[in-house]
């Protein structure tokens, strides 16, 4: 019997949930509270007197799984594909190095003796460890890396980019996030692989050279893509944008509807519902409320926010990177990318675009910050690093998103089970994606954990897509 789901979030796992269902012959609505979709996967187009594409930031589509590659290359629509060649480095010292780190390159680039220093620090770290002569705990990031690396590398590699990117002392971050490993966390790893070729079918996400990418239109043309296909194959079906969930109606155990709108509000009905907006956000929209001590959970839960500064610029290109990494703390700016390195079609001929991305938490200065006092952040930083000249800049605009990256403090977890336990009380309500499950994780695996979801409620039949982005994977 045909059913209809309701879909909170109009990102890549609300979409890529709907699209399975539809095909299946059941009839969806997904609700999405800005004026696009795509979430964190959103593009935004200008095709007036020129043709520009932007994202927020860079975003590479990746996966080992050649099945998820072809669905995505069909989505997207096979000619409007190009593959791009993958190249990022990070500045450090005032030098380009590659990344993923070159053995010769890190030998000659890195100044002598902080390479002695950081030899003797990781030996003398392992035969610490080995010995057990002192025992560094696993539960932070600061340990965590330290027992792994040394001292040294942990400064130079880890410590400061993370410290500036998440706003906090890595001693007060979980060692959940190391053990997701990021990519410059994944250094050692890297050195390995870079003497070690992995075998066939091994290659880790921080060593994939290309990738494929839309001609036109940036990565969001995947998520503008499902909702094309989704109203195609189930006309019945409606992606509403602009359409905010507000309240999620329950009866007990049962939900009986969603509150939605953003000035006049309506009550959509659904025989399930799915949810992919911030978990924290869809246990504060329950009527009757979440109790007390689950509030309280949603308020100690924190994200990280990140503030987008875009440059144009008079010149073909800035660098053959698709990412630059800015770890150095005197830098505000942490990365940068260039749309052009991912398709050439993004920017005008003889014009680029650089986006610049500086992490802050909602509200706080850099949140607050106009446009001016970001791009005059942004061209100091890249100008001294070498990226740009003075006066090189045509024009600029910002992007904000509140909910980048969740925080993996020492109480995450603490905090986070309230919430789970709370929603899962929900019978009819199931919950996925990035921020349905407070997970880190990348496109390929929100667009996988949504179509098991989809295809679950489907069928009846279990695909795990709650494993999906929990096991021993490297998240880029
Ligand atoms: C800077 C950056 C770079 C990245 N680079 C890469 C990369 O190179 N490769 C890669 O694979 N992944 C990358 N990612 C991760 C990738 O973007 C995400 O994993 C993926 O897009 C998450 O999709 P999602 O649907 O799970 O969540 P989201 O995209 O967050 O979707 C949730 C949706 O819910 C909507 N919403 C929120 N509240 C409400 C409400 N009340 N009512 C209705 N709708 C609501 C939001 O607007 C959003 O559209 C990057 C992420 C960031 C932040």
């Amino acid at each position: 019997m045909s059913k209809h789901v309701v879909i909170l979030g109009g990102g890549l796992a609300g979409l890529s949930c709907g699209y399975e269902l539809v095909t299946r012959g059941h009839r969806v609505t997904i609700l999405e509270r800005e004026p696009h979709v795509g979430g964190m996967a959103s593009s935004f187009i200008e095709d007036g007197d020129e043709y520009w594409t932007h994202d927020f930031g860079p975003h590479r589509f990746h996966s080992q799984d050649s099945n998820l590659i072809d669905h995505v290359r069909e989505i997207i629509g096979e000619d409007n594909i190009v593959t791009a060649q993958r190249l990022s480095r990070i500045v450090l010292f005032n030098k380009f190095f590659d990344y993923p780190l070159v053995a010769s390159n890190v030998l000659r680039s890195m100044p002598k003796h902080l390479l002695i220093k950081a030899m003797l620090d990781y030996m003398w770290v392992r035969f610490l460890d080995t010995t057990r002569l002192k025992r560094y705990s696993d539960k932070d990031f600061e340990s965590w890396v330290t027992k792994r690396f040394g001292k040294t590398l942990y400064r130079i590699f880890f410590g400061q980019y993370t410290e500036k990117a998440w706003g906090m002392p890595p001693s007060q971050i979980s060692a959940d996030w190391a053990s997701q490993r990021i990519t410059l966390l994944n250094l050692w790893d890297t050195v390995k692989k870079t003497l070690f070729r992995p075998k066939a079918g091994e290659t880790p996400r921080t060593l994939v050279t290309s990738f494929i990418y839309p001609k036109y239109g940036g990565i969001g043309e995947l998520p503008r893509g499902y909702a094309r296909k989704i109203e195609e194959i189930s006309p019945e079906s409606r992606v509403l944008v602009n359409s905010p969930a507000i309240r999620v109606l329950r009866d007990g155990n049962t939900v009986t509807g969603i509150e939605y709108g953003k000035h006049k509000r309506q009550t959509i009905e659904g025989d399930e519902y799915v949810n992919t907006i911030p978990i924290t956000a869809l246990a504060k929209a329950a009527a009757p409320s979440a109790p007390d001590h689950v509030l309280e959970s949603c308020r100690a839960l924190q994200y990280i926010s990140i503030v987008f500064v875009y440059l144009k610029l008079d010149r073909e290109q800035v660098s053959p990177d698709s990412w630059v990494y800015l770890p150095e703390m005197k830098l505000t700016v942490h990365r940068i990318c260039e749309f052009k390195n991912f398709s050439k079609f993004s920017a005008p001929e003889g014009k680029t675009m650089i986006c610049a991305e500086i992490t802050c938490r909602r509200g706080d200065d850099i949140w607050r910050a106009s446009q001016e006092e970001l791009q005059k952040i942004a061209e100091k930083d890249l100008q001294s690093v070498g990226l740009i000249g003075e006066n090189e800049v045509l024009s600029s605009s910002i992007r904000r998103i509140p909910f980048a990256y969740p925080v993996y403090d020492l109480q995450y977890a603490d905090h986070l089970k309230p919430i789970q336990e709370f929603v899962g009380t929900l019978e009819n309500l199931h919950t996925t994606g990035r921020q349905g499950n407070f997970r880190y994780n990348n496109m390929d695996q929100s667009v996988e954990m949504g179509r098991k979801m989809g295809i679950e409620l489907a069928t009846g039949e279990e695909t795990g897509h709650a494993a999906v982005a929990t096991g021993e994977e490297y998240f880029g």
